[in-house]
């Protein structure tokens, strides 16, 4: 006699067969090796394809290192940064990443027509849009921030940056986060890592491909948090959004969020969201804030006149628009 009945035993067959079939489908996928820390005021994941044990955990905490370090030079929160450095003089001599940094900016801001404004330091204090509560300011305020900002406002030459005046506060919000991940790539890299990826918060970039395989990037619905636009199949990229519903408040059915327009200092209106594909994740951060203050018709020309550079720009009316390369790399939900 069997100590169970038949449809209990079928059930135990059954179950077993599942769990041994799951097995062999875990081991016949390419081993992962998955970490994340808070840095740069978000989440960074760094995950990593077929590569483990010691060498690779290591090559992975010297990559969260190298984003700390990066952190620590440009962001204007850390004691010390060149952004800190520079607040209360006119000028000063760069660490050589931040003069990297504000060197691509510059041009980033000069082929947007000063939409991409690493100037605006002032206005992000005057505004707090994460502050707690967080008010709309006056517009003499605004004013008042703008003054010293603009596209002219920092002038590079080597390392030594000079600003138009004393007041003039230097902030690298929208391009340090994609430096700091193609720094962090570059470390797993020439540690011979052939297969990752570096995820800080949504933006990344991908190192090789998924062992033979493209990576799948799902690309954030704008305005409903549990949906996605598409899939882009994707390798060797990065992949960088800008959105108006990450960091924002409402305030009288007035949505205000931290990406905002130099000519008008408010929040840029023409964008719900732009999401960058480029060769670095330091090009595709700036320029994805650039087409986001653009808007779509503007943003996409600008996206168009970098070489590899594909993107697409949700408008204010919800309607996506991409350049052509993008169509072709992504698969609409
Ligand atoms: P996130 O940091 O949320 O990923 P972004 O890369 O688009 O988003 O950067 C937003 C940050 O860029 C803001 O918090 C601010 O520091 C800075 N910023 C805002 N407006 C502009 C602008 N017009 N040009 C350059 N930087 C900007
Ligand atoms: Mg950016």
């Amino acid at each position: 006699m069997l100590p169970f009945n038949r449809p209990v035993l079928i059930l135990l067959l059954a179950v077993a067969a599942a769990v041994f079939g799951i097995r062999q489908w875990t081991s016949s996928r390419p081993q992962e090796l998955r970490e994340s820390r808070i840095l740069m005021d978000t989440v960074v994941e760094i995950t990593v394809i077929g590569a483990q044990g010691g060498a690779a955990r290591k090559a992975v905490e010297a990559a969260f290192r190298e984003m700390e370090r990066i952190e620590a030079l440009t962001s204007f929160f850390r004691e010390g940064s060149d952004p800190r450095r520079l607040a209360a003089v006119t000028g000063a001599e760069l660490a050589p990443e931040t003069a990297e940094i504000i060197a691509l900016g510059l041009k980033v801001s000069a082929a947007s027509g000063g939409a991409f404004d690493m100037t605006l330091g002032r206005l992000k204090e005057v505004w707090k849009i994460e502050g707690d509560p967080p008010r709309v300011p006056e517009p003499e305020e605004i004013r008042e921030a703008l003054v010293g900002s603009g596209a002219d406002a920092l002038r590079l030459e080597g390392r030594r940056l000079t600003k138009k005046l004393a007041r003039t506060s230097v902030d690298l919000g929208g391009i340090a986060k994609g430096y700091a991940i193609d720094g962090a790539i570059e470390v797993l890299r020439r540690a011979g890592i052939r297969h990752a990826v570096v995820n800080a918060g949504g933006d990344l970039r991908l190192l090789g491909d998924r062992n033979g395989q493209p990576w799948r990037i799902a690309v954030q619905h704008p305005r409903q948090r549990d949906r996605f636009l598409g899939r882009l199949l994707i390798a060797d990229l990065a992949v960088v959004t800008s959105g108006d519903y990450e960091r924002f408040f409402e305030k009288d059915g007035v949505r205000y969020h931290h990406l905002f327009d130099p000519r008008t200092g408010y929040p840029a209106r023409a964008s719900q969201s732009v999401t960058v594909l480029a060769e670095t994740a330091m090009l595709a951060d700036a320029l994805a804030t650039a087409a986001f203050v653009l808007g779509p018709q503007e943003g996409l020309a600008l996206l168009e006149r970098f070489p590899g550079v594909e993107g697409l720009i949700v408008g204010s009316d919800g309607r996506p628009a991409t350049t052509a390369g993008f169509e072709k790399r992504i698969e609409w939900r």
